[in-house]
């Protein structure tokens, strides 16, 4: 039995995590695989009905959960609020919270959806799918700033245990995949960048059947675009991570096709899709669910081990998008054209037919 706890916060962040939740009820199976979902209030919706972004009751919540699924927080209803209460607090606070230092971001590229995509179709080919694994809780984000005069300054501190658990979090994670990793660092000018890459190499040799490699950021930032098929997992930094996976998301185009996970030292994992609450659209059952269920095949495959069951969901998203069905935001000429419920209707059907 695992337990779930479901964050559905604000905007469509309701309307999709509805979806995710069917396609986890599809994959029960008594007595094999069970799920206990928890449903908890964070975001703007929170402040409205407690006055606090991230009651204490729903973090207790999470927890004691084995995953973690949020849809999204936020909007303009909670943007000119007075003090410093903000829905995004909630994000904050439940990474923290919850000590996850790991952000994974899969950039996933489904063939079907190649027109979305600004890399020549040559260079995509049979699609593209590139993990980056940001260090999220220290590094120049967490160091130490200020200013000196006319001088301002902020410091890149990294250690070496800092360094080993993300690290292991890759090697982990490539173990799951193609067995590759790729450090990006900056280490012919940074000593922090030094020690990364040191560590890193130091660690590999507990994993002798994944291949490494080290890669200047820059560079790094080129070959995405030349040549993402070289590319298996990408560790790297806080800021170095926050660049390189925003570069990574725009090679596959659709923002409501991409999922993350962020992982810490136990199994648990939070999972959520990378787009934002999208209050345009909230409530009107045209958001796209599919990054959400995709957020759904990671917790399968990192949080719980099951596998073969995130490749069945990333299959049957794949077969749906084959066939043709398409939400508003990925819509091209003669797709059939589906609202929220029914493509999350349609993953199940799939996956049920798998
Ligand atoms: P945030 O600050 O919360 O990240 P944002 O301003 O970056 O929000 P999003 O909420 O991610 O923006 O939305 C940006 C645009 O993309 C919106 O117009 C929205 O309608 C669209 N969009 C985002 N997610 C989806 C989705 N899952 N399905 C369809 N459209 C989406
Ligand atoms: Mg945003």
């Amino acid at each position: 039995m695992f337990k779930i706890a479901l964050v559905p916060g604000d905007g469509i962040g309701p309307d999709i995590i509805k979806q995710a939740v069917k396609v986890l009820k599809a994959i029960e199976r008594p007595g094999e695989i069970e799920f206990e979902f928890t449903e908890v209030l964070a975001g703007g919706t929170a402040i409205d009905k407690t006055g606090h972004p991230l009651p204490k009751e729903s973090l207790d919540i999470c927890l004691a959960s084995d995953a973690v699924l949020l849809g999204a927080v936020g909007g303009p209803k909670w943007d000119n609020l007075p003090g410093d209460i903000r829905p995004e607090q909630a994000l904050l606070g439940l990474r923290k919270g919850l000590g996850v230092f790991a952000n994974l971001r899969p950039a996933v590229l489904f063939p079907q959806l190649k027109k979305a995509s600004p890399l020549k179709e040559e260079i995509i080919g049979e699609g593209i799918d590139v993990l980056v694994v940001r260090e999220l809780i220290g590094g120049i984000y967490f160091g130490q700033r200020g200013r000196d005069g006319d001088r301002a300054y902020d410091t890149e501190c990294y250690s070496v245990p800092e360094v080993e658990r993300i690290a292991r979090v890759a090697f982990d994670t490539a173990r799951k995949r193609r067995r590759k990793v790729t450090s990006v660092d900056k280490a012919n000018i940074l000593e922090s960048s030094r020690l990364w890459r040191e560590t890193i190499t130091h660690v590999a040799e507990q994993y002798p059947d994944v291949e490494l490699n080290h890669m200047y950021v820059d560079n790094c930032a080129m070959q995405l675009i030349r040549n993402p098929h070289q590319f298996d997992v990408i560790v790297t930094s806080n800021m170095f991570g926050d660049i390189l996976s925003d570069e990574a998301s725009m090679l596959v185009g659709s923002l409501g096709m991409l999922p993350s996970a962020s992982l810490g030292d136990t199994k648990r994992g939070f999972y959520e899709p990378i787009h934002g609450s999208a209050p345009d659209i909230a409530g009107q059952d045209k958001a796209n669910p599919l990054a959400t269920i995709l957020s759904v095949a990671m917790m399968l495959r990192y949080s719980f081990d099951l596998t073969h069951q995130a490749d069945m969901i990333e299959r049957a998203v794949a077969q749906v998008l084959e066939d043709g069905y398409r939400t508003a935001d990925i819509m091209e000429n003669d797709m059939k054209l589906v609202g929220t419920d029914k493509m999350g209707d349609l993953v199940v059907e799939y996956l049920n037919r798998i």
